[in-house]
């Protein structure tokens, strides 16, 4: 909620006018980027824990899939 520099009226987030004496108003901080977070923990450890279960998945495939020669 931006008060007008000028008059110190208080306008809506929206407004870019003081709606009372039409001065420009400062634009608000624009909202810091949020991160990811699932569970509450960050998108990178969802990441490396898929990448884990693929890794380890893929070597048990591997090697009780494949035949010994
Ligand atoms: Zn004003």
């Amino acid at each position: 909620m931006p008060n007008c520099p000028n008059c110190g009226t208080w306008n809506p987030d929206d407004k870019t006018l003081c709606w009372r004496c039409q001065t420009e108003l400062p634009r608000p901080a624009p909202p810091k980027p949020k991160r990811q977070n699932i569970l509450g923990f960050p998108l990178w450890v969802w990441a490396a824990l898929l990448l884990f279960f693929v890794a380890t998945s893929l070597g048990q495939c591997f090697i009780s899939g494949v035949p010994p020669a």
